[in-house]
């Protein structure tokens, strides 16, 4: 018997009921491990074009404790989801998120707003352990049969068709997946990443994965072997589902077509190459715990430049190239007229 009948929302046909639940619910929701548990919220990613941004948008402006949050916004390791982070460690210990509350009024109401969710929202990742996690309990739920109607995990898992993970590395673990065959090198997370694709199965209709990586040092992107980090997860991944690719943009004096991916032609035709500005601001902890902010400049180095300011930034970017290209010293010319040292022959 329904006991509802006077709630006009569930007296609405299913359908029309469906697509009041696809407004409310959020376009990306996280899901993460904390002290061991799963948790999810909704993504709060303002930014929808991050092509140029170099850190200083975290800067939470004057105040005593500017420095160190700022330091500590630049190391987070959710990388682009750094203000996500920031909300699920200071939110209400279990709750405060608006979906939560959303799927607890009611049974039916769980169920209408759980095969909403399925279809519709991204599902965002941001370390391997919380996919690793998620891999061996799938594989738990389904070797034990468990029932599982009432828990958000086991029944949105096999139905999300988008997935985004992002991973801001430290930059030991990329270098020694670029050196697979040094097993001593080899730690939990690197042997992680090596079953990336056997980890992402639990997303049984996955049909776009968006993968964005860096790794967590001023170091330049330029000196990382991307092919030897993504050609074993890209060849056994592509073809079972569209790859969005997020790399750090490549300094043209330094593009290597037999270590770096330089376009769409160097990848399968279901992988989709896009490059993104490199953040130029950096935050670490000295030896006594002090925050430390750091500065390195990347390619593009011109939008540094004041007088570059409010000038159309791909146009710059296009510029600079055609520089470096032509054999001009962009770095040097640089240092003349600003002061700002890049150091590109650092690795
Ligand atoms: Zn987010």
């Amino acid at each position: 018997m329904n006991t509802q009948r006077q709630s006009r929302l569930l007296s609405l046909p299913a359908e029309l009921q469906q697509a009041i639940y696809v407004l409310c619910i959020p376009d990306r929701i996280h899901i993460c491990l904390q002290q061991g548990k799963l948790q999810w919220f909704t993504c709060a990613l303002a930014v929808s074009d991050e092509e140029y941004l170099d850190g200083s948008e975290r800067n939470p402006g004057e105040g005593a404790q500017s420095e160190p949050l700022w330091a500590r916004r630049l190391a987070s390791s959710w990388g682009s989801h750094w203000n996500c982070e920031e909300i699920a460690y200071t939110r209400p210990h279990g709750g405060g998120d608006p979906l939560l509350s959303l799927l607890l009024v009611c049974k039916e109401m769980f169920f209408g707003i759980k095969d909403a969710i399925s279809g519709n929202t991204i599902v965002a990742l941001t370390d391997l352990e919380t996919l690793g996690f998620l891999a061996k309990r799938s594989k738990e739920t389904q070797t034990h049969n468990r029932d599982q109607n009432f828990s958000i995990m086991p029944n949105l898992l096999p139905r999300v068709v988008e997935l985004n993970i992002t991973l801001w590395l430290p930059l030991a673990n990329l270098r020694s997946l670029e050196e697979q065959e040094n097993s001593s090198l080899a730690t939990e997370s690197t042997n992680m990443w090596q079953q990336l694709h056997s980890m992402l199965a639990c997303f049984k209709h996955l049909q776009m994965l968006h993968l964005w990586l860096d790794h967590d040092d001023p170091c330049f992107w330029h000196t990382m072997n991307e092919r030897a980090i993504l050609s074993t997860f890209i060849s056994e991944r592509a073809p079972d589902c569209k790859i969005s690719l997020s790399l750090p943009k490549l300094h043209p004096w330094y593009e290597d077509p037999h270590r770096h991916y330089l376009n769409d032609a160097d990848l399968p035709a279901t992988v989709h190459l896009q490059r993104r500005m490199r953040q130029w601001h950096f935050g670490r902890n000295d030896a006594q715990g002090l925050p430390v902010l750091e500065f390195k400049a990347d390619f593009p180095i011109l939008l540094g430049l004041p007088d570059m300011e409010g000038f159309d930034k791909k146009r710059t970017e296009a510029i600079e190239r055609g520089m470096w290209e032509s054999g001009e010293d962009v770095e040097r010319t640089m240092m003349r007229w600003s002061g700002i040292v890049c150091e590109y022959t650092d690795i």
